[in-house]
């Protein structure tokens, strides 16, 4: 028989993938340069200067050893032509594919922000673990096909994590607006979701295929069932919000830091 990744022998791999080994590389997948930022500085990160990616990609990778952990953030980067931030689903789910298959982590984080219902009780500044993960903008009527396209997921299971640093667990709904049109919001709806982004559900097809444990850590940064314009408030709560997202994102590394996945 062939032997698996690397030509690691099946009894190397077996142990390697045991729940009970301890964790030593984290991936965290981040949409925006300015959500990765302070995560960079506090990680102590740099920029690799060449690129695991293919030539030409905007996608950015920073490293570093933090405590026993080896850190990676990976970035889509900025758009070529408009230089904003590759944003939503695609460059998403691309990235996390790309950068498992280099870098082999035993857990992702993806972490970023997200509007928040307060109906379902989030704040601004909240930071949210997700327990699933669904698209709401994904529509096919036809049988299996409407379940198929809402991809509902379920999240690694942190219960010890979550408890320890009181976080707030809720459903993430995903989709490729910033806005939420009326049929958005009959499917975040269904989705029972307490928080919305662009990414999640798109990282959770990549690592679920992959089979890579994946925590989904959203910080509120607009309460979409509030009286704010959203890309308004989104623009005004970004820094603070995203400072809140890397003391969470901070605390959560230093849990994960000389544990196995069981532990979690
Ligand atoms: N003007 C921004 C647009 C970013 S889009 C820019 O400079 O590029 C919003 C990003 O934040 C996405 O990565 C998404 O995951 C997250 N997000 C924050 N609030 C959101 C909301 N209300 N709905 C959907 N995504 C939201």
């Amino acid at each position: 028989m062939a032997p698996p990744h690397d030509g690691k022998t099946a009894a190397v791999f077996e142990e390697e993938s045991t729940p009970e080994r301890r964790i030593s590389s984290v991936l965290f997948v981040i949409a925006m340069q300015t959500e990765a930022s302070p995560l960079v500085d506090k990680f102590r990160l740099i920029e690799e200067a060449e690129s695991v990616f293919p030539e030409g990609f905007p996608w950015v990778r920073y490293y570093g050893k933090y405590k026993d952990l080896n850190i990676n953030i990976v970035c889509p980067g900025k758009d070529k032509a408009l230089g904003v931030d590759s944003v939503g689903t695609v460059p998403a789910s691309l990235l996390t594919y790309a950068s498992v298959q280099t870098l082999r982590p035993d857990i992702i984080i993806n972490a970023g922000t997200s509007g928040g219902f307060k109906a379902k009780g989030a704040s601004i500044g909240d930071v949210f673990v997700a327990s699933h993960v669904a698209f709401h903008d994904r529509r096919n009527p036809l049988p299996k096909r409407d379940i198929y396209c809402i991809g509902t997921r379920q999240a690694f299971s942190t219960p010890n994590l979550v408890k320890e640093l009181n976080l707030k667990v809720g459903k993430l709904s995903t989709g490729n607006s910033l806005d939420m049109s009326p049929q958005d919001a009959a499917g975040i709806i269904s989705n029972d979701a307490t928080v919305k982004d662009m990414e999640g559900a798109a990282v959770a097809y990549v690592t679920d295929l992959l089979k890579v444990p994946t925590i989904f850590l959203k910080a509120v940064t607009d309460i979409v069932d509030g009286d704010k314009p959203t890309p308004e408030e989104f623009l005004l709560n970004l820094a603070t919000v995203s400072a809140a997202l890397d003391r969470a994102a901070t605390q959560v590394v230093d849990f994960i830091n000389g544990k196995s996945l069981s532990d979690l």
